[in-house]
């Protein structure tokens, strides 16, 4: 059964502070699934960018907390009546199942309406200076305030609303102003976006989005000297060229992951086999925080894997529209072809294939393979698919955690055991910035502090509290009171 599917392909265009602008060069939008036509998106280029922050740094908002709160509270209440038309553009766009798309749009609900529940809440705070032989009769306030220049946010294709609104949210919520610019290949989303935002009553010079190709644009996003703050999210080659690029600007990256699910002897392994296949195929595995390594002990290991492959053959991969699809496409046929690639590198190095490994076009079935050897490329690479590889560790704790440790990336984990001393040390010796016990390393709620080490991040955390923190600056001053 396919659900009502009609998306007419639509031209769109970019939004410069609101106003609608085209160019002559367009970026096609096609489903990955079955090649369509989506819609067209602007090529914009450098002076469009330009106009974008000089539009933006002109404007200086005056929005009252009030205010804010309100325009999140009604954007989130819009994009809770329109979730089944966001989900419609997100799987179009992306080939990610219906399935997918739905949690998505309600993901986002989350985003808008807890950034209007922290909009209304005062952070200051005040100390105290009589603490001291030195002290005095005083006190020292702080105060947070927006920056003083504009927001560049760039994002990612997997998650084409949820990765928008935390960049955009936490902005407005602390009286930002924002240029996006949206990956090319799931530009439509964010543009359909900015248009509830508007509706919700956003001053219109607040938010501007430009889509283009980042070849000819991405640089002008990173340099422009209105920028104060780079906002990224999306692979580690790109964030590091942000970092080698913007010069004397604020950056926060967060990158790529290679999140471990650990299962311990003591697990109980109907259970975490559910969270490794779920963990792994999810959003079509392409989350920066997808199972990408199952890291299961020897002792378990062939019980284990049989409960995976058992879990595993029941995922329907197939039409992203059709509602009982539980894996759609991943973004593009390359993408597919690379996975099938490594899949067979690490079979030809050793590993043993239990299920898929099929692809067709953009299409790649959920593939369980084990006994991969740690270092083969399908698990050091951050392989973005529904893969669910088996690494076989020694049945000693410092091992796994060493095997764990072993690729560049430190976003976060998922740990499967109920002995209280793995767990403290896998929360004191695992190099993530997250570690999830007995839950996916993507658990999370969207205000939770969120980010990794490592490749994966420099530290700085994302989710809503941490977003407007870094969003802002503290000024501080005193007053001869106390
Ligand atoms: P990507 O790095 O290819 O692209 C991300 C964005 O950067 C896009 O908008 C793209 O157009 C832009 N870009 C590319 N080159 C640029 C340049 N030279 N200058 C400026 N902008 C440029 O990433 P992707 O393939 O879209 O997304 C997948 C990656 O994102 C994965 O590695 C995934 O793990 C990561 N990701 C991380 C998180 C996190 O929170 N840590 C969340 C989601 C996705």
């Amino acid at each position: 059964m396919n659900v009502p599917f009609s998306y007419a392909a639509k031209r769109e265009a970019l939004r410069i502070a609101g106003k609608h602008v085209t160019t002559d060069d367009v970026i096609e939008v096609r489903n990955p699934y079955d090649g369509s036509l989506v819609g067209t998106v602007p090529a914009a280029r450098p002076e469009h960018v330009r106009e974008a922050f000089g539009k933006a740094k002109a404007f200086k908002p005056k929005l009252s907390r009030f205010e804010r709160q309100q325009i999140l509270q009604k954007a989130a209440e819009l994009l809770r009546g329109r979730r089944a038309s966001f989900a419609r553009i997100i799987s179009a766009e992306s080939g990610l199942c219906w399935k997918d798309a739905i949690y998505e749009s309600t993901r986002a609900y989350d985003v808008w309406s807890f950034a209007a529940q922290l909009a209304v809440k005062d952070d200051g705070e005040s100390y105290a200076c009589d603490i001291s032989p030195n002290g005095k009769a005083r006190r020292i306030h702080t105060l947070r305030t927006p920056l003083l220049g504009v927001i560049s946010a760039i994002t990612p294709f997997n998650h084409p609303l949820n990765m928008v609104s935390h960049k955009l949210a936490p902005a407005i919520a602390t009286n930002n102003r924002v240029v996006l610019k949206p990956t090319e290949l799931t530009p439509l989303t964010a543009l359909a976006l900015a248009d509830v935002l508007y509706e919700a009553g956003l001053p219109p010079e607040m938010l501007s989005v430009v889509t283009g190709n980042p070849s000819t644009m991405g640089d002008a996003m990173i340099t422009d000297p209105d920028a104060d703050l780079v906002t990224f999210t999306g692979s580690v080659r790109v964030g590091k060229h942000i970092a080698r690029t913007a010069g004397y600007k604020r950056i926060v990256l967060e990158l790529g992951g290679n999140d471990p699910l650990i299962v311990m002897e003591d697990a109980d392994l109907d259970k975490a086999a559910e969270l490794a296949v779920q963990g792994a195929t999810k959003n079509s595995g392409q989350r920066c925080t997808a199972v990408k390594r199952i890291l299961v002990v020897e002792k378990i290991a062939d019980e284990f894997s049989k409960c995976v492959l058992e879990k595993a053959r029941k995922l329907k991969c197939g039409d992203p529209a059709d509602p009982e699809t539980d894996v759609g496409t991943v973004i593009n046929e390359r993408s597919a072809v690379l996975f099938e690639n490594r899949v067979n590198d690490a079979v030809t190095k050793g590993a043993e294939l239990l299920h898929g490994n099929d692809r067709r076009g953009a299409l790649y079935a959920p593939t369980v393979v084990d006994r991969v050897p740690y270092d083969c490329e399908l698990v050091h690479e951050e392989t973005f698919g529904p893969v669910i590889p088996m690494i076989r560790c020694p049945n000693d704790i410092a091992e796994v955690i060493r095997i764990s440790n072993s690729t560049a990336y430190g976003l976060s984990s998922g740990v499967c055991t109920n002995r209280l001393d793995y767990i403290t040390r896998f929360i004191n010796e695992l190099e993530v910035g997250t570690v999830n016990v007995w839950e996916v390393p993507g658990y999370r709620t969207e205000m939770s502090p969120f980010g990794g080490i490592k490749d994966s991040g420099q530290g700085y955390k994302e989710g809503v509290v941490e977003a407007m923190k870094g969003f802002t600056n503290v000024r501080t001053y005193s007053l001869p009171w106390q």
